[in-house]
C-alpha cells in the first residue's frame, strides 16, 4: 500500500529551484512585455529566449513531452507540481516550453503526424521557435461538434476548407493552426469530423479580427475570428483519420484541461498569500484586518477551497500517470474543470474584497485574475458541459430500485436489522441488562 502527500526530496529541490527562479527571473519580465506568443516582439526576443536556455540548461524543458521529444517524461503529477508555481505568471508556461494550446498541438503532432508534417511543425513547435493556434469553436454553434458547419472536402491530392472559426487564441502569431472540419456530414455526430493542419499563411484563409477579453487591456485583442474560403492544403495534412477529428481532439484536450487547473491552483495560492499580507496590514477601526471575525472567515474559506481543489487536481494527475487513458479519467477531468472557475473567482473575489479599492485598481492583477475566472468557465468547454458529464459517468449502470420504497429506506433497514439480532433483541428484552 503506498499512500502519501510528500515531495520526493529530490524534486522538491528541483521545486525550489523553478520557485526561486519564477520569483526573481520570470516575475520581472510580466512587467514589461505584452505578450509572450509574440515571437515578433523585439522586447520579448531579448528576455525570453534567454530565460528557456536556463530552463533546458536544468534538464526542466517541456517535461511533460517524453524523452523521445525532447522532454522528461515526468508526467502529470510532477508537472502538476511545477505548473503550480509556473501558473502565477503570464510567461512562465512558454520560459518551460508547456505553454497552451502549443502543448496541447504537439500531443496531437506526436500522435498523429507524418514524419513530414512533424520535422515541419512538431520540432519547431517543441523548440518554441514558432507558435500556433487550435481552432475548433465556431461562431453560431460553439464548440458542438455537432453544430459544426466548416466543411473539409477533397479534391484530388488537397484538401479544401470553407467556413469560419470563432475565439482561436493566438492565431496572429501563429505559423499554422489545427483545425477541425466536417468530411461527412451524414455521418453520425462523432463521425462527421476530421483534424487538418493547416499553414498561417495559405491563401484564403483570414482574420476577420481579433477579440480582446476583460481583464487584458491591449490594444488589439489575441483571440481570432476566422475565416476559411476555398484554403487547399496536401491530403497528407489530415490528422488522423477521416472521421477521427473527435478522438484526435480529446487527446489534447484531456491534457489542457488538467493543465489549466494545475497553474489555477498558483493563482488562486497567489491571491490567498495576498489576502494573508493585507489582512495584517491594513487596520481598521483600530484593529487589523486579520483580527476582525468577518475577515478570518473570508480566510478560511479561500484555504480550505484551495486546499480541496489542490488534492483534486493532484488525485487526477496521479490517476493520469496510473492509467496513460484518458478515458479512464474522463469523470476526474471534468470535476477539475468545472471547480476551476469557481474557486478562483471566490478566492480572488474575496481578495479584492479585502483590499478594498486597491483591489479593484488596475494597480492589482486581482480584477484580471477575477475575470480569468470567467474564462475558465467556458475555455475547453462551458462548465455546465463538464457537469452534464460528470452526471452521466456517475449514473451510467446504477440500477434502479426494484420496490416502492428505496433500499436505504430506514423502516426496512430497521426490520432487517431486527431480524438480524431477533435472538438478542429477545434475550434483553426478557431479562433486561442484568448479565452485564
Ligand atoms: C479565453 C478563451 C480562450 C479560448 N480559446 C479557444 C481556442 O484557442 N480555440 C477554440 O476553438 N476555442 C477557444 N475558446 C472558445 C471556447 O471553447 C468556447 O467559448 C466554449 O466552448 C463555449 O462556446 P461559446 O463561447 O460559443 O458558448 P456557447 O456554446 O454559446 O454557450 C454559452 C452558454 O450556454 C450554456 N450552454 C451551452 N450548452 C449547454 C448545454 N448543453 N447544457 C447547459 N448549458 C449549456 C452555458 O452556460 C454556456 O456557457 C476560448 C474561449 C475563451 C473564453
Amino acid at each position: 500500500m503506498s499512500w502519501g502527500f510528500e515531495t520526493d526530496p529530490g524534486y522538491r529541490k528541483v521545486l525550489d529551484w523553478a520557485e526561486e527562479f519564477v520569483t526573481e527571473e520570470v516575475e520581472p519580465v510580466d512587467q514589461v512585455i505584452t505578450h509572450a506568443y509574440d515571437l515578433a516582439d523585439p522586447l520579448r526576443r531579448k528576455l525570453i529566449p534567454r530565460l528557456q536556455d536556463q530552463v533546458r540548461a536544468q534538464g526542466l524543458w517541456a517535461t511533460h513531452l517524453g524523452p523521445e521529444l525532447g522532454g522528461q517524461g515526468y508526467g502529470q503529477l510532477q508537472l502538476a507540481l511545477l505548473n503550480e508555481i509556473l501558473g502565477r505568471t503570464h510567461s512562465g508556461p512558454i520560459v518551460f516550453g508547456c505553454q497552451a494550446p502549443d502543448s496541447g498541438n504537439t500531443e496531437i503532432l506526436a500522435h498523429y503526424g507524418t514524419p513530414e508534417l512533424k520535422e515541419r511543425y512538431l520540432e519547431p513547435l517543441i523548440q518554441n521557435e514558432i507558435v500556433s493556434c487550435y481552432a475548433m469553436t465556431e461562431p453560431q454553434g460553439g464548440s458542438n461538434p455537432v453544430e459544426f458547419r466548416t466543411t473539409a472536402r477533397l479534391d484530388g491530392d488537397e484538401w479544401v476548407i470553407n467556413g469560419e472559426k470563432w475565439f482561436g487564441s493566438n492565431a496572429r502569431f501563429a505559423s499554422f493552426y489545427i483545425v477541425m472540419a466536417v468530411t461527412d456530414p451524414e455521418a453520425e455526430p462523432h463521425r462527421r469530423l476530421s483534424m487538418f493542419i493547416v499553414p498561417a499563411d495559405t491563401p484564403g484563409l483570414s482574420i476577420v479580427r481579433n477579440s480582446g477579453v476583460w481583464g487584458h487591456d491591449y490594444e488589439e485583442g489575441t483571440h481570432a475570428y476566422t475565416r476559411w474560403e476555398d484554403v487547399r492544403i496536401p491530403r497528407d495534412h489530415i490528422l488522423g483519420g477521416v472521421g477521427q477529428g473527435f478522438e484526435v481532439a480529446q487527446t489534447r484536450l484531456g491534457g489542457g484541461r488538467i493543465h489549466h487547473a494545475m497553474r489555477t491552483v498558483g493563482l488562486v495560492r497567489r491571491s490567498l498569500d495576498m489576502m494573508l499580507s493585507r489582512a495584517v496590514s491594513r487596520t481598521a477601526r483600530g484593529r487589523r484586518l486579520g483580527d476582525q471575525q468577518l475577515v478570518q472567515e473570508m480566510i478560511a474559506d479561500s484555504w480550505i477551497e484551495l486546499e480541496q481543489f489542490r488534492l483534486l487536481v493532484l488525485r487526477t494527475a496521479w490517476r493520469i500517470d496510473r492509467y496513460n487513458d484518458y478515458k479512464k479519467v474522463i469523470t476526474d477531468i471534468a470535476a477539475v474543470k468545472a471547480a476551476m472557475p469557481k474557486v478562483l473567482q471566490n478566492v480572488a473575489g474575496r481578495a479584492v474584497q479585502l483590499h478594498g479599492s486597491l483591489g479593484i485598481s488596475k494597480e492589482l492583477p486581482l480584477g484580471k485574475w477575477l475575470s480569468e475566472s470567467a474564462h475558465m468557465g467556458l475555455v475547453d468547454g462551458a462548465t455546465e458541459l463538464h457537469k452534464l458529464s460528470i452526471a452521466r459517468q456517475l449514473l451510467k449502470g446504477v440500477e434502479p430500485e426494484p420496490g416502492l420504497f428505496p433500499s436505504y429506506h430506514v423502516p426496512a433497514l430497521r426490520a432487517k436489522a431486527e431480524q438480524k439480532f431477533a435472538r438478542e433483541l429477545a434475550e434483553v428484552a426478557a431479562h433486561g441488562t442484568s448479565e452485564e
